[in-house]
């Protein structure tokens, strides 16, 4: 049997901030009532109750000292300006993937658009969003009920659009309907608005169904993403199963099953699917403790025998030196503990870990009655418990810190919990290759990603932590982003065709067309690694994850400067920058270049440019026309020549009237 667990199973991102926001509130002390069930998952429910948080279903039941938290789903305007109305304290929950949808259908529908949702119009999200459309909006579920619309509604084909999407809706679903939207409206605003979180939990679901013989979805039978994810893998694997809690788990099915698939819903909490893994490896689990493998207590029980330990003893902290710590354990021999065996940090000092009076749990290493000694580990019972820490820590996912002592060939050693920790190097940074100096002494978090409990060896990965961190920011970057918002970002790197900017835990492109208004060869001409630079949005796709940034400014677009400053008729100075049979190209301004044609060199017939120019050459025009839409320039010498004859002509006449 072999089980393998969807990477994206439980709490998104909105879930997990929405719990976060009541289980902070509970512990200041505020007592709590959240409006409706804060997630889909009757046992997370259940739990937060008996914390004293309450559910209500309208602000008016909310009763004085309460705080009422509005539930990632979010709620329609009018509930907000009854809260606000009633003065009633709030904690906004709502998901930033669905503020986004609130604010495209408020801003679309003011102007006057109708808006389509494609959704479920009973789920709370699109309640929401219907409270946020002020103009007629109709909802759908999917290719059959859009074509209805068409029918029941009149003259739908002749108002403008705007359509949006419920966040958890089912993209194979959404991709048809939109193939038919586009198809009905040449000019609908279209907005995909189904949260990252949501497709790439389906995409995964829906390979992990099709790769196993038994698919279990974990989550709460209301839950409007958990169907769906049973309804994605059910068509991919038909020994699929909607269960919510352990108890429900088929095990007849499963015990005959070679390769079984697990997912969960975004409300299902780590406990519940850690809870359904245990209960189905109990077995196995069952197996392997019976082998010979001795367990951890059994194998420090062994180390003890070693140091000839007669047991563990309770001390007093006495004195304190450079390399040892005195201690009073109740007999007649000097209790010491050498600075090796206070911690597993060997840089820790001794004065920085305990102080006299401080009361220390104990093993007796050795017993020496000649010079009345005992000698003493605290590292060794500290080790211990930090193990079972860091085991605790690697079964359930948990960030653990501690600090970076040793680089070692191949990675460092942080010591958490008192333990060492190996995190190779490929796992101890961002990214691959990059120097792991920086890190010694540094506080890092980690997850433990393996242990070995005969050779007590932990196994860590910082890199998990910061992949976590980054993708947190991913998310919030596309539940705000949108075309035209700019950003103070930094560059990473340069390649010949752009520059990528970090612009807050995301990676966007400048292409190299958009630097600069001037012809560069090389992004390097503009922007260099580590600069500051700021950005904004030119175009988005979510599912590519593909950000188009924008740099070069319009001010600084060099055809706005030659409409402003050089109008038909400016005489300047130019330079010489090209030469050709017909003519002669001169720089005007940097980026914008005009043609002085052979017939406007000179009064007098020229037969090459060649002539009487020379590039680098600086001379006097006139500008005779300008294109704007072809970008062509015309420019001429003979025109000031022209201007000059009279003033000439003028001279002549008074030397002939001397
Ligand atoms: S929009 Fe996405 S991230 Fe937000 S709560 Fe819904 S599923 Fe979770």
């Amino acid at each position: 049997m072999e089980i393998k667990v969807a990477k994206t199973a439980g709490f998104c991102f909105g879930v997990s901030r929405a719990i976060d926001i009541v289980e902070k509130l509970v512990a200041e002390g505020k007592r709590v009532c959240t409006l409706g069930a804060i997630i889909h998952n009757p046992q997370k429910v259940r739990e937060l109750e008996e914390k004293g948080v309450r559910i209500v279903d309208s602000p008016d039941e909310v009763k004085s000292g309460e705080t009422l938290v509005i539930r990632s789903h979010g709620v329609a305007a009018s509930v907000t300006d009854r809260i606000k109305e009633l003065g009633v304290s709030c904690s906004d929950a709502t998901c930033p993937f669905v503020l986004k949808i609130h604010r495209i259908v408020a801003e679309h529908s003011k102007n006057g658009d109708t808006i389509l949702i494609a959704g479920d119009k009973d789920h709370p999200e699109v309640q929401g969003i219907i409270g946020h459309c002020f103009s007629e909006c109709h909802t759908f579920m999917n290719c059959d009920e859009l074509d209805k619309l068409f029918e029941d509604v009149p003259n739908l084909r002749q108002k403008p659009v705007c359509a949006v999407v419920q966040t958890t809706f089912d993209r194979t679903e959404w991709k048809k309907t939109l193939k038919k939207l586009q198809k009905l409206y040449t000019n609908a605003k279209i907005f995909d608005t189904i949260c990252s979180a949501t497709s790439d939990r389906q995409s995964e679901a829906e390979i992990l169904a099709s790769e196993s013989d038994l698919m279990l979805v974990i989550g709460g039978k209301h839950s409007s993403n958990t169907n769906k994810l049973y309804h994605i893998c059910k068509s991919k694997c038909d020994k699929t199963y909607l269960i919510e809690s352990a108890p429900e788990l088929p095990m007849d099915a499963l015990r005959t099953a070679g390769q079984i698939g697990i997912t969960a819903g975004a409300s299902t909490p780590a406990s519940i699917i850690k809870e359904v893994l245990v209960t189905m490896t109990e077995e196995i689990k069952n197996t392997l403790e019976s082998e010979a493998e001795p367990n951890f207590e059994d194998l420090l029980e062994e180390s003890f025998k070693n140091y000839n330990t007669d047991g563990r003893v309770t001390g007093v902290v006495v004195g304190i030196t450079p390399t040892e710590v005195r201690v009073d354990v109740g007999r007649k021999q000097t209790g010491i503990i050498p600075l090796s065996e206070l911690s597993n940090d060997p840089t820790a000092k001794a004065e920085d870990l305990v102080k006299v009076g401080d009361e220390l749990n104990l093993i007796i290493m050795k017993t020496n009655d000649q010079e009345g000694t005992i000698l003493l580990s605290k590292r060794l019972l500290d080790a211990q418990k930090g193990w079972d820490e860091i085991v605790k820590a690697e079964e359930e996912k948990t960030v653990v810190t501690g600090v970076v002592t040793e680089i070692v060939k191949g990675g460092v050693i942080a010591v958490s919990n008192g333990v060492k920790v190996f995190i190779p190097a490929s796992l101890a940074t961002a990214t691959r290759g990059e120097s792991l100096d920086g890190l010694l002494k540094q506080e890092v978090s980690f997850r433990i990603i393996e242990t070995t409990r005969q050779r007590k060896r932990a196994v860590g990965s910082i890199r998990s932590v910061l992949s976590d961190e980054r993708k947190q920011k991913a998310e919030a970057f596309w539940a705000d982003a949108e075309v035209g918002k700019k950003y103070t970002g930094t560059v990473k790197s340069l390649t010949s065709y752009g520059a990528f900017v970090d612009i807050g835990g995301i990676d966007g492109m400048v292409h190299i067309s958009e630097l600069s208004w001037n012809r560069i060869k090389h992004p390097s001409e503009v922007v260099n690694v580590g600069d500051t630079i700021e950005v904004y949005i030119k175009a988005l796709d979510q599912e590519k994850g593909k950000i188009s940034l924008g740099y070069r400014k319009d001010e600084d677009n060099p055809w706005e400067i030659l409409k402003n400053q050089y109008p038909v008729g400016t005489e300047c100075e130019v330079e010489i920058v090209g030469l050709t049979q017909f003519g002669a190209f001169a720089r005007i301004i940097p980026g914008i270049d005009g043609l002085i044609h052979v017939s406007q060199i000179s009064n007098e017939r020229v037969e090459k440019p060649q002539d009487v120019l020379s590039v680098g050459q600086k001379v006097n025009v006139k500008i005779t026309a300008i294109d704007f839409d072809a970008k062509r320039i015309s420019l001429s010498m003979k025109a000031l020549l022209a201007d000059e004859a009279p003033a000439e002509e003028a001279a002549e006449t008074e030397e002939a009237a001397e």
